[in-house]
């Protein structure tokens, strides 16, 4: 992933030189304009966009489309060696309730802190154990730990945050693992499969079947004994 983003970071530079430096990297639709605030330590940009979900993010029963609108609220703050974003995304999550299995399309909140550096070098420098770009293999065990700020890229000599890869570590990270339809929901019956939602009443004759035949028994007992008696 960091590999793409510097590609494209790389691409934006050359394609930058011939153009100015403030065209909007056209190859990337997760790109955002900072450059107002960007190298202007206790500058704050709010931030208020929506960016289409990248590839990826989860599976056919819990997920986000590729392409559904992902809503994103907060602000970039400048520090001195780069921006903070500190903000919300929100995003439209499709599952499966865990007990009926029904679909469920439903919004979800993330919060979300990131750093965006000035120096690109300073990517790999900066990471910490736990972020999500650092060498997979050598920092998985302790992945997941460190819930601290992790660090993106900007493209175009900081003119531009990039939200495609926070975006979806964010989102993969937040997915709900379980979902249910409504806090209570009652589930499928276990011998018939029934949405038992539906059929709050519903039960099966065996139960029934079980009294007859007890009561059967009752009977045939109650006959044994009168004819002992006797
Ligand atoms: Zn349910
Ligand atoms: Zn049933």
């Amino acid at each position: 992933m960091q590999k793409e983003s510097e590609s494209l970071m790389r691409s934006h530079q050359e394609q930058d030189s011939g153009q100015g430096g403030r065209i909007r990297p056209d190859s990337s639709p997760w790109a955002y304009a900072v450059g107002q605030v960007s190298s202007r330590p206790g500058q704050s940009q709010t931030v208020d966009a929506q960016f289409p979900a990248p590839s990826g993010i989860g599976d056919a029963i819990v997920g986000v489309k590729e392409g559904d609108i992902v809503t994103v609220n907060g602000s970039f703050d400048s520090i001195s060696d780069g921006l903070v974003f500190t903000g919300t995304f929100d995003a439209p999550v499709h599952a499966e309730c865990t007990r009926c299995l029904k679909p469920i399309d439903r919004g979800w909140n993330m919060d979300v802190t990131a750093f965006f550096p000035y120096d690109a070098a300073s990517l790999s420098a900066r990471q910490r154990p736990g972020g999500r770009q650092t060498a997979k293999d050598e920092f998985d065990i302790i992945d997941g730990e460190d819930e601290s700020e992790d660090v993106y890229p900007l493209s175009s000599d900081g003119e531009y945050a990039d939200f495609e890869a926070l975006l979806r570590d964010t989102l993969v990270e937040g997915l709900p693992l379980q979902t249910l339809c409504r806090p209570d929901c009652l589930g499928l019956c276990p011998q018939c499969g029934i949405n038992l939602n539906d059929a709050p009443n519903h039960h099966h004759e065996t139960v029934d079947d079980r009294f007859s035949v007890l009561a059967e028994l009752k009977d045939k007992l109650k006959e044994d004994t009168t004819t002992d008696g006797r």
